[in-house]
């Protein structure tokens, strides 16, 4: 089915929801946020967020000032430039004094670009009314299980006031902040898509059911992405032996989430400081030493 017509006019000029857009409109990612506030078997906080980007790439740090400049340094260059987004190179809302402050900055100084955000969902709820309020429209939400049991041997832990709780505990605790957030989000009319990262073995058939629920909650599109395992990734850390899933395996799980979510095909997983067009990387020519 069609996405409803409200949902099509919000993603129009966005390239990471359109497969048409993807060819004529420019995203770029600024990394103002290194702490994360869980773990993730598959990370090695050396890298980029395994789950909401690409995983094996050390992204250039920004603070929020340099991330403006950066900005309007490639805005300048690049006409087809639509969307802004932080995903990283940790969690964006585990940072959220630089994460705000570079939204701000970007939304009083470029206020036709689009502001978007990417999070494991631990610090969402909070947060929904100011991401309102500044306009962010797209939040991406990395629902790996609805299943504490599920989620245990994803997620070892997560930093929740201070401490760490582990276990079936830390893993109840993010789901049931991600499904309020995402809620939340509906509720404010923020788009919200939600990516899962298969782990053969371990999520592989609950996805099905994770892609039910976010749809239910009202996530519009559910990204199944394969977990990238390979050593030069970085993610073999605590998941020891885990294979990624074979292209065969990715493609039957999001056949079967497809009927309970809308599943993106041509999401490239990019790099927490990409910029350009989708399968362009232009990264290094806005580096920070480039910059004008
Ligand atoms: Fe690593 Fe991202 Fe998981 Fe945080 S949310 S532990 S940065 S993969
Ligand atoms: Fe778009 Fe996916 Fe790249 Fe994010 S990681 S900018 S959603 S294509």
């Amino acid at each position: 089915a069609p996405l409803p017509p409200e949902v099509q006019a919000k993603i129009a000029n966005h390239p990471c929801y359109s497969e048409e857009a993807h060819h004529h409109f420019a995203r770029m990612h600024v990394a103002v946020a290194p702490a994360c506030n869980i773990q993730c078997h598959y990370c090695n906080r050396r890298y980029d967020c395994a789950s909401e980007s690409r995983p094996g790439v050390v992204s250039e740090r920004l603070t929020p000032e340099q991330a403006l400049r950066k900005v309007l340094a490639v805005a300048a260059e690049v006409p087809q430039l639509s969307v802004v987004g932080i995903a990283g190179p940790g969690d964006p809302l585990a940072n959220p004094g630089p994460t705000f402050e570079t939204l701000e900055l970007v939304r009083r100084a470029a206020p036709d670009l689009r502001l978007c955000l990417s999070t494991n969902g631990l610090a969402l709820p909070e947060h929904v009314e100011r991401l309102a309020a500044l306009g962010v429209d797209h939040v991406t939400v990395t629902v790996n299980m609805i299943d504490a049991e599920v989620g245990a041997r994803i997620h070892p832990w997560v930093l929740w006031r201070g401490r760490k709780v582990r276990g079936e505990d830390g893993a109840r605790l993010l789901s049931e902040r991600q499904l309020e957030g995402l809620a939340a989000l509906a509720g404010r009319g923020i788009l919200c898509k939600v990516n899962s990262v298969l782990v053969p073995g371990v999520n592989g058939e609950h996805l099905v059911e994770v892609g039910r629920t976010v749809r239910r909650l009202g996530a519009f599109l559910h990204n199944v992405m394969p977990l990238l395992s390979a050593p030069e990734h970085g993610t073999h850390y605590g998941l020891t032996g885990q294979r990624g899933p074979t292209a065969a395996e990715l493609e039957a799980v999001q056949r079967a989430c497809e009927g309970g979510a809308r599943v993106m095909k041509h999401c490239r997983q990019c790099r927490a400081d990409a910029v350009g067009l989708l399968g362009q990387d232009r990264h290094a020519e806005f580096a920070l030493a480039a910059l004008p």
